[in-house]
């Protein structure tokens, strides 16, 4: 059996996207600025490809900047608002439990002389809207708070959020790339949203930036008129064509299915003792996150790969460092229980088999690693 659940961290390139993108790679690969044919023709697979992710997003053409994927887009949006405004103001609020490209984006404008204001979460993930009213000052330029978190799929009510934002006149900046393509995401919702490729069956490399007709930010790179002046470099069609496609593919009905089958997978890992859900109920319908008392989840990811299911323990990034998960931290958990947590994340390709395979190899893991754990005399019995 090899099973992957890993979904937050890349997904599969869907066939009908990697087929659409063939002819992009031997045949049409004209520069999107070539005035002859074959630059034309790639020019207008790019418009074709910018076209359908403004529709999807509800957006106008001239406000989709295509990025290499979501961290460029987060750098691009918080560290083009902040050098845009430094005038006006050097204050940015943005969360605790941000994807690492937003939080060390605002660290390193800290180290410039921002001031950020990093919001807390609830026991269930969520921002508490009180608290971000009364972060604003004077000097606020930018709030930026995750749709969907990456690591505990919990989704932030970001009408809520904007309405604030909208009322205090301040940017709203959102890190779409999770909840793209699964949920509702478009540009009622703020000011400027990152979405990437790779994450919804597209290819690694290729994202977005939508800024809203407005909003005025100041280019980070040089170089070129590519992409409305905003971001230069020669265009990646071949990308860009893949993601058009992947934001395409996914249905209702694959939602509808993942949700079920995740609601299985949760219900049936809760019957071991000493586990508990991380995050609201309410989330995501692919992310599943657990913790498991008295042992690590490194070790539970590394069982689970012997027996061929790929899961992951909190975000890509983290794994290799060992420290407990900032998002785990910031939503109350102990350092111990942080580390006791695997994350299992579905696809529309996932089946009821894989998930079945599941449950009934967990428990056994579980059983052996706890019997191994040093923890285990401070246990009754498990
Ligand atoms: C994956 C991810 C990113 C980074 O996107 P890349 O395209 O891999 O650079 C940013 N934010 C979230 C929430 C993500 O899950």
């Amino acid at each position: 059996m090899k099973i992957y659940l890993d979904n937050a961290a890349t997904t599969q390139v869907a066939e009908e996207v990697f087929n659409e993108m063939k002819p992009y790679f031997k045949e049409k690969y004209g520069n999107a600025s070539s005035l002859h044919n074959y630059g034309q023709e790639a020019a207008k697979a790019l418009e074709n490809s910018r076209r359908i992710i403004a529709d999807k997003l509800k957006a106008q053409t001239e406000e989709i900047i295509f990025t290499s994927g979501g961290t460029e887009s987060n750098n691009l949006a918080i560290l083009g608002v902040a050098y845009n405004f430094k005038n006006k103001g050097n204050h940015i609020i943005t969360t605790k439990f941000e994807h690492p490209s937003v939080l060390e984006t605002c660290k390193a404008l800290e180290k410039e002389g921002f001031s950020i204001t990093y919001l807390n979460l609830n026991k269930e993930g969520l921002v508490n809207l009180e608290e971000l009213r009364n972060s604003i000052i004077n000097k606020t330029i930018l709030v930026s708070i995750m749709h969907a978190n990456n690591e505990i799929g919990v989704i932030q009510d970001l009408k809520e959020i904007y309405k604030i934002c909208k009322e205090k006149n301040i940017s709203l900046h959102t890190d779409a790339v999770q909840s793209f393509c699964k949920t509702e995401v478009n540009s009622d919702m703020a000011d400027l949203i990152s979405i990437s490729a790779h994450k919804i069956h597209g290819p690694k490399g290729i994202g977005a930036l939508y800024i809203k007709k407005g909003v005025k930010i100041k280019k980070l790179f040089h170089g070129g008129k590519h992409e409305f002046n905003i971001r230069p470099g020669t265009e990646n069609v071949a990308g860009a064509v893949g993601f058009a496609k992947a934001s395409l593919l996914i249905k209702d009905e694959d939602i509808k299915r993942m949700t079920k089958l995740r609601n299985k997978l949760i219900n049936n890992i809760l019957k071991i003792g000493d586990t508990w859900l991380n995050g609201s109920r309410e989330r995501l319908c692919n992310n599943v996150n657990i913790s498991f008392k008295y042992i690590e989840g490194e070790s539970i990811m590394m069982k689970l790969n012997e027996k061929g299911i790929a899961v992951s323990t909190g975000s890509a990034c983290a794994t290799k460092e060992l420290k407990p998960s900032h998002v785990l931290l910031a939503i109350g958990l102990k350092p111990e229980d942080a580390h006791g947590s695997i994350r299992i994340t579905l696809s529309k390709y996932t089946t009821e088999k894989e998930i079945n395979y599941l449950i009934k190899e967990l428990p056994s893991v579980i059983k052996e690693l706890r019997e191994m754990s040093p923890y285990k005399e401070e246990k009754n019995d498990v």
